[in-house]
């Protein structure tokens, strides 16, 4: 599409995306990172362009976040990383460096140092290659069905850096759980690297996967946070928190092309003290009233089993809109695209377990949205249900 640039008020958002010619969308399917995260909270905002005033020392700065982080979320020790997906490149890299100048210069050379990651095969998912960014290789353990901890066991060998453990929707069945998992790591003197990136809410996960176990623990800072989109951060002991601050970014390491800037780092902080402030049950039952008035729309549409899921694999309440057997349409991914057309293009998850469901996530749907969602969902379903 040719661009204009005399077109758009620059001064709004709408009018930013109108001059590129790119289409905005309602973002009801949460804070995926190609529909734009979540909407960072103003506090994030503020203080991002009040820290743009001051210049500091990077170092001193990510040393005082980690500490402050730590307090707000009930961590023994934290530190700042570039999303969850960088923690994870951070992770492995302090797993095989353990802190040595030398090895860490060195990366992702791992000639001769121990540098396999055992993972249950259970746990493989999507973006687990930044695991494997400093010259680690993945050992698997179990098979796609399941895991014992027998089978994690016996996966561990004196080439062994860590032990990797996903906290993610749809991944806990048939595997080993943390609290076992990190057992087993600790008894062959093995840290327990854990990605938690989307377990947040419930705010509990902020202090469960540690004292379940786990050695250090990636959250995002640009989804349920609402810290700016590129932000994360990791938790867990003073040890392997220092492990991972010296591999990562500012310093000249693997981990270089990962950095926060000042006015991220405070970003995440303002929203982090929010969101551990946040009344989680007045949260939950406010979306649990939109996710509702959703629901009651399309209550009556043939061929469809709509509910309302908040658990393990719903980090807030959800419609979770099943196609049945009697129904005749599309299957999911396809009612998401078409979802995707027209004027008001409407974002809702699918395809994430298998092709008979889509989702609709409240958190990212802005005030005076919510009836668009419904009908816009109501409207797609009716037409397909023909
Ligand atoms: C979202 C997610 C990530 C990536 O997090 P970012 O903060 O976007 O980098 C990593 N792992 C899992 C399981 C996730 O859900």
């Amino acid at each position: 599409m040719s661009t204009d640039l005399t077109a758009g008020n620059p001064a709004t958002g709408a009018g930013i995306v109108q001059r590129l010619g790119v289409k905005p969308i309602i973002n009801a399917g949460g804070p995926n990172t190609m529909h734009s995260g979540s909407r960072p909270r103003q506090e994030a905002m503020d203080a991002m362009q009040a820290m743009s005033e001051v210049f500091v020392n990077i170092d001193e700065l990510l040393i005082a976040a980690g500490e402050e982080i730590a307090s707000l979320v009930g961590a023994e020790a934290a530190t700042v990383t570039s999303g969850a997906s960088g923690g994870l490149v951070v992770q492995a890299a302090a797993a095989v460096s353990k802190g040595d100048p030398e090895i860490i210069a060195r990366l992702p050379d791992t000639d001769g140092i121990p540098n396999e990651l055992v993972i249950q095969k259970r746990h493989r998912f999507v973006y687990d290659h930044l695991y494997l960014a400093p010259g680690t290789k993945f050992v698997e353990a179990g098979d796609d069905a399941a895991c014992t901890p027998e089978q994690l066991e016996a996966a561990i060998t004196p080439n062994t850096a860590a032990v990797i453990h996903l906290e993610s929707p749809f991944k806990n069945r048939n595997a080993v759980p943390l609290s076992e998992a990190a057992e087993i790591a600790h008894a062959h003197g093995l840290p327990l690297l854990a990605d938690g990136a989307s377990m947040l809410p419930p705010r509990d996960n902020l202090r469960r996967f540690t004292s379940e176990g786990a050695d250090l623990v990636s959250f995002s800072g640009g989804k349920a946070v609402r810290g700016p989109q590129s932000t994360g951060f990791l938790i867990g002991k003073p040890e392997w928190v220092e492990y991972a601050r010296l591999v990562n970014a500012p310093n000249a390491t693997i981990a270089r092309a990962q950095k926060v800037s000042k006015e991220e780092i405070a970003g995440l902080l303002a929203s982090l003290r929010v969101f551990v402030e946040v009344d989680e049950e007045a949260e939950t039952t406010r979306y649990r009233r939109d996710m509702e008035s959703v629901l009651d729309r399309i209550a009556e549409v043939p061929g469809i089993a709509a509910s309302i899921e908040h658990n393990y694999d719903h980090y807030i309440p959800h419609v979770v809109v099943r196609l049945t057997d009697s129904w005749r349409g599309p299957d999911g991914p396809e009612l998401a695209r078409r979802l995707m057309l027209g004027d008001q293009r409407v974002y809702v998850v699918s395809g994430y377990i298998g092709d008979r469901e889509i989702w609709v996530d409240p958190l990212n749907i802005q005030p005076g949205e919510l009836d668009t969602v419904a009908a816009r969902v109501h409207e797609e379903l009716m037409k397909a249900a023909r």
